[in-house]
C-alpha cells in the first residue's frame, strides 16, 4: 500500500484524479476596480459604484491593496511572482453581470506555479503542484427565492477581487482533497489575505474529478462539479462522482467532458452544461486596463513582511519543543491554536524558552482543550479557559499539587466556570496527598476491610494489585498520589 484508495470496480482497481479551481475572497475594504465597500450581510445593492453596475463610460482602477494580497497569497505558495501579467476580458452573458464580460486573467496570470504540502491524517506529509493563481472580479448575485415570479440581482458581490487558485491534479482522493482544502485555508488565513469562510462564500470550490484503472499513466475524461460549499460536501462529491464514472466506464459508456451541481440533498451529481472551451468565452485584454507591472521593491516589501506560516511553524514547534508531527501538526492548523499553545508554554511574561514541559502543555491544549472546544462547538477564540488559567493548571499537576486524574476534573469545571484552577482545587480540597503517613494509613483501613481479598493475593492471584490500588484511592477521593500508593501498597503486601 502507498496510501492511495483504490475504488474496487467489477472488472478491476481504478484511481482517482482530482484537480481543484478554488475561488478565495482578498480581504479588502475596497472592490478590485472600484471604491465600493465589500462587507458580508449588507443590505442589496448597497454596495455598488457606477463602476460595478457598469454604467456607460465608467472605467476601472486597479486597487494595489488587492494586487498586494495576492502577491502575499503566491509568496505564502512558494510560487513564481510574474512581474508582467495582464487583464482579460472573459465574455458571458448574466444577468448578475451587468458588464457582459468579467475582468479576468487568463494567458499572463500574476501568479505562476507553487506548491502546497498536505498534512495526511495519518501523519504523512504530501506535495501538490499549484498550476497558478489568478485575479478576477466576482459576479453580483441572482436571489431565486424572494418573489414566486421574479428572480432580483443585488449586485453587492459584483466586482469584489478573487483570487482564483488552481492545483494540479495531484489529489488521489477525498481524503488529500479536504487536506489540501485545509491547508491552504490555514495558509489564507496566516497570511490575512482570505478568511477562508466557505458558509459565507469567501472560499468556494470547484471539483475536476477523472478516474483511471490502476497503472494507467494516461488521465481519463474529468468533470467539473460545482456548488461544492463544505469540505464535507467536496469528499462526498469526489465519491459520489468517482464511483459513478468508474461503474459508467466499466458498463462500456464514456464519460462526457461536462460540468456538473453537486446536489447535497440528494447526495448526488447532475449533469448542469456541457463543458465550455475557452474559446467560448472570446477572451481578450481589457483595453481599459493597462498590463501589470510590478517592481522588485514592491514584492521584496511584501516578501519581508511574511508571517511565519504552518510549515515553518510546525517544524520549528518539532524541533524546539520536541513534539511529535502529529501534536505539532493540530498546533498549528490555526494561528489562534498555536499562539494559544505557545502562551501557555512561556507562561506570563513570554519570553524565548518555554517556562514549562512543553510535551505536557502539548497534552493539555490538545487532548482537554481542543476536545472540550470541540464538544462545545467552539473556536480557540472563544475558550472559556485562557491560556493563563490553563497555565496554572499545568503548574498545578507538575509540582504535584494535584494529579493528572484530578486535574480532569478541575479542567471540566474551569471550562463550565471560567474560574482559575487554583481557587477550585483550594475550595474543593482536592490538592494531593503525598503525605506517606496519611496513605499508610489508608492502605491499612483498605487491607482490613479486604482480609479476603488480601489472602487470594498472598495465594497467588496477582491481580488484585490494581483492585486494591483502586480502593485506596477511592477511599481517598482520588486524592493519594499514585505513585506513592503503589510503593507503599507493594511494601505492605509483598514486603
Ligand atoms: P478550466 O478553466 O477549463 O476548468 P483549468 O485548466 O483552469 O480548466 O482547470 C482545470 C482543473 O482541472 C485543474 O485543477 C486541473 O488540475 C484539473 N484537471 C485537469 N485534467 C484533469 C483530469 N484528467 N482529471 C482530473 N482533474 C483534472
Ligand atoms: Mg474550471
Amino acid at each position: 500500500m502507498n496510501g492511495i484508495p483504490v475504488i474496487q470496480g467489477s472488472t478491476g482497481e481504478w484511481e482517482m484524479v482530482i484537480g481543484l479551481e478554488v475561488h478565495a475572497q482578498v480581504i479588502s475594504e475596497a472592490k478590485l476596480f472600484s471604491g465600493a465597500a465589500t462587507a458580508f450581510g449588507a443590505e442589496p445593492n448597497s454596495q455598488v459604484s457606477l463602476v460595478d453596475a457598469a454604467m456607460p463610460g465608467m472605467l476601472p482602477v486597479i486597487n494595489e491593496y488587492c494586487v498586494a494580497q495576492a502577491v502575499r497569497t503566491g509568496l505564502g505558495l512558494r510560487a513564481e511572482i510574474n512581474n508582467y501579467s495582464v487583464f482579460d476580458r472573459k465574455n458571458y452573458f448574466y444577468p448578475d453581470l451587468p458588464a457582459g464580460y468579467q475582468i479576468s486573467q487568463y494567458t499572463q496570470p500574476i501568479v505562476g506555479k507553487g506548491q502546497i504540502i498536505l498534512d495526511l491524517p495519518d501523519g504523512t506529509m504530501r506535495t501538490v503542484g499549484i498550476t497558478r493563481l489568478h485575479m478576477e472580479q466576482d459576479a453580483g448575485k441572482s436571489l431565486h427565492d424572494q418573489n414566486p415570479t421574479l428572480t432580483y440581482v443585488d449586485l453587492n458581490r459584483a466586482g469584489v477581487a478573487l483570487m482564483e487558485i488552481v492545483s494540479e491534479p495531484d489529489l488521489r482522493g477525498p481524503e488529500d482533497a479536504a487536506a489540501y482544502l485545509r491547508k491552504l485555508r490555514a495558509i489564507l488565513r496566516y497570511l490575512g489575505t482570505c478568511d477562508g469562510n466557505m458558509e459565507e462564500g469567501s472560499l468556494r470550490c470547484d471539483v475536476n474529478i477523472s478516474v483511471r484503472r490502476v497503472g494507467d499513466n494516461k488521465y481519463g475524461t474529468r468533470c467539473e462539479v460545482k456548488n461544492v460549499n463544505s469540505i464535507r460536501a467536496v469528499q462526498l462529491a469526489i465519491e459520489y462522482e468517482a464511483r459513478r464514472q468508474v461503474e459508467l466506464l466499466e458498463d462500456g459508456g464514456k464519460v462526457d467532458q461536462e460540468t456538473r451541481l453537486w446536489d447535497p440533498g440528494q447526495g448526488l451529481t447532475r449533469t448542469m452544461r456541457s463543458k465550455e472551451e475557452a474559446h467560448d468565452y472570446r477572451y481578450f485584454p481589457d483595453p481599459d486596463l493597462l498590463p501589470l507591472e510590478l517592481e522588485e521593491d514592491f514584492i521584496k516589501a511584501i516578501r519581508d513582511s511574511l508571517p511565519e506560516l504552518p510549515d515553518e511553524k510546525k517544524l520549528r514547534f518539532i524541533d524546539h519543543y520536541g513534539l511529535s508531527q502529529y501534536d505539532a501538526m493540530v498546533l498549528v492548523s490555526e494561528r489562534q491554536r498555536a499562539d494559544f499553545y505557545e502562551a501557555v508554554v512561556k507562561g506570563p511574561g513570554g519570553g524565548t524558552d518555554g517556562r514549562r514541559d512543553p510535551k505536557l502543555a502539548a497534552n493539555w491544549v490538545i487532548t482537554e482543550l481542543f476536545g472540550g472546544l470541540n464538544k462545545a462547538g467552539k473556536d480557540i477564540w472563544d475558550s472559556p479557559v485562557s491560556a493563563d488559567q490553563l497555565g496554572e493548571l499545568v503548574d498545578l499537576i507538575a509540582d504535584e499539587t494535584i494529579s493528572g486524574r484530578i486535574a480532569k476534573d478541575v479542567f471540566a469545571e474551569m471550562f463550565e466556570t471560567g474560574r482559575n484552577a487554583g481557587t477550585i482545587v483550594e475550595e474543593k480540597g482536592l490538592r494531593q496527598v503525598t503525605d506517606t503517613g496519611a496513605i499508610e494509613a489508608a492502605i491499612d483501613q483498605v487491607l482490613a476491610a479486604q482480609a479476603g481479598k488480601v489472602a487470594e493475593y498472598k495465594g497467588g492471584k496477582e491481580k488484585l494489585f490494581g483492585f486494591f490500588v483502586g480502593q485506596v484511592m477511592k477511599a481517598t477521593q482520588g486524592k493519594a498520589n499514585p505513585a506513592l500508593v503503589n510503593t507503599v501498597l507493594k511494601r505492605k503486601l509483598d514486603g
